[in-house]
């Protein structure tokens, strides 16, 4: 494909996106095709000679398309958004025409140096503690998610905990990691890549009102495992957490971690976009304690996947835990020590120049076209809370701090599970489920830059026709 040949198609597929979500409305969220549909539709080998793009697009608009959940659909109120935008993507395509590698700085000065600026920049944008910043001795780097955040952050944790000997030597005693209940299962599923097995993670109980870890309980989950000459090594405390967004107490967590000398990390994987408007950053108070901290601008910030933003109090740990020098890496930028070498911060070699799309995005909105974004899906969800609240057939399962609502038909699982699928069938939002007190709870998570109030007014009453309908059974 030579350049004349990209332009044409490049035009093409940039008309065909703009299509996609202008029209996005008008389809449905999901389809329930059964599985297979989309593989049965392809070919079973692939061609021998090459074929026009055109032919692509309109296979994709065939075949592909019918077979997906549009997650930038208005009416899309699944798990936590995955919003992307325009600058987003345009930042993206920019990345993948430049193709370059970012494992050192020598590779490509300026995407680590953009990088640098961009995580000093949202760190500022969200008023993180100022250890976080590159000034000092932190700093912030992109991973790939805040699944890769976590099992980063416990590698660093067990370097410490372990005195260097987990980097050296492997496993020498039994470290052990501890998260609430509510934690994610990304958590258990790093403490086992890190080889401490299931078992090295402690589920630490949760209040039953707020559903935020007990403080009370984790100490007495640190003292059980140190008389039992185990090692506490990390605690993630989360700040809004994948079943309701409860708030773990970070001052009273940070305190206790302090105490005990145990790494501290902070998932706040969706919640954390909240903190560019003041008026939410009470939710990170206590995060001054933290070793290291995330949230995913690809949830709720309008930056296309993938894009966690991780950051450490002290990069010299994290970099000692994970770096390996080989001899067709040295060079002399790196042994001067006056530059970063992102390799060190994260489990590949290789890495995308994704600070390019954050760039697009914080240039494009600004810090106020940002906060617009984030204030109409908390505004949003306030409407459609106070729509549940008054009707008394329903009724609210836990607070609603940022742009999800947990709510229920006060009626059985089944009954309940039933109303999911039908507001689903009918192709005009997604809900999805969780369990609130081992009952079935229905979330409506707004993120969608395209979500407008007729959408979650909508979607209130697509629930209020089903209930009428399985109430009067
Ligand atoms: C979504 C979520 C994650 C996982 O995010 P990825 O970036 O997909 O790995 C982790 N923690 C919390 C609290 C989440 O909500």
């Amino acid at each position: 494909m030579d350049p004349d040949e990209f332009r044409r198609a490049g035009h093409a597929v940039i008309d065909w996106i703009a299509d996609y979500w202008a029209t996005l409305e008008q389809r449905p969220v999901t389809r329930a095709d059964p599985p297979g549909t989309v593989a049965a539709a392809l070919p079973a080998a692939p061609p021998g000679h090459g074929e026009p793009v055109d032919a692509v697009l309109a296979d994709l608009d065939r075949i592909v398309v019918p077979g997906l959940t549009h997650w930038q659909h208005p009416g899309f109120f699944g798990y936590f958004p995955a919003n992307t935008s325009g600058p987003s993507l345009l930042g993206d395509l920019i990345s993948s025409g430049l193709g370059v590698q970012g494992m050192l700085w020598a590779t490509s000065p300026a995407c680590t140096e953009l990088e640098t600026v961009m995580m000093d920049w949202l760190a500022q944008l969200t008023d993180l503690p100022g250890k976080f910043r590159s000034s000092g001795s932190g700093g912030g780097v992109i991973q790939d998610s805040a699944s890769s955040a976590t099992l980063v952050a416990t590698l660093a944790a067990l370097h410490r905990a372990s005195g260097g000997r987990w980097r050296d030597a492997g496993i020498d005693r039994r470290y052990r990691a501890y998260t609430s209940v509510h934690g994610h299962s990304s958590i258990e599923k790093a403490v086992r890549i890190a080889g401490l097995g299931s078992d090295g993670v402690r589920p630490v109980e949760a209040d039953r009102e707020t559903h935020a870890l007990r403080q009370a309980a984790l100490r007495a989950a640190i003292e059980a495992d140190l008389a039992a000459g185990d090692v506490p090594a990390i605690v993630v405390a989360t700040i809004g957490t994948t079943s309701t967004t409860a708030i773990d107490p970070l001052p009273e967590i940070g305190a206790i971690c302090a105490e005990y000398g145990i790494w501290l990390h902070v998932d706040a994987a969706y919640a954390g976009a909240a903190a560019v408007c003041p008026e939410l950053r009470w939710a990170q108070a206590g995060l001054e304690y933290a070793d290291s901290y995330c949230f995913d601008p690809h949830k709720w910030l309008l930056t296309g996947f993938d894009c966690d933003a991780f950051w450490v109090a002290d990069r010299a740990e994290l970099v000692e835990a994970l770096t390996v020098l080989p001899e067709f890496l040295r060079n002399a930028a790196s042994e001067s020590g006056a530059v970063i070498d992102y390799r060190d911060w994260q489990v590949p070699l290789g890495r995308r120049f994704r600070a390019l799309k954050l760039w697009f995005v914080l240039r494009w909105y600004g810090a106020e076209g940002l906060r617009a974004h984030i204030r109409s899906g908390v505004a949003l969800a306030a409407r459609f809370a106070d729509q549940v609240r008054a009707d008394e057939r329903f009724e609210l399962a836990a607070a609603h701090p940022f742009s999800l609502v947990c709510f229920r038909l006060r009626a059985d699982d089944d009954t309940n599970a039933e109303l999911l699928a039908r507001v689903n069938r009918t192709g005009r939002v997604h809900l999805t489920h969780t369990r609130v007190g081992d009952r079935y709870t229905l979330r409506l998570a707004i993120g969608s830059p395209q979500t407008a109030e007729r959408h979650v007014d909508e979607a209130w009453t697509l629930l209020t026709a089903a209930a009428d309908d399985l109430l009067a059974r």
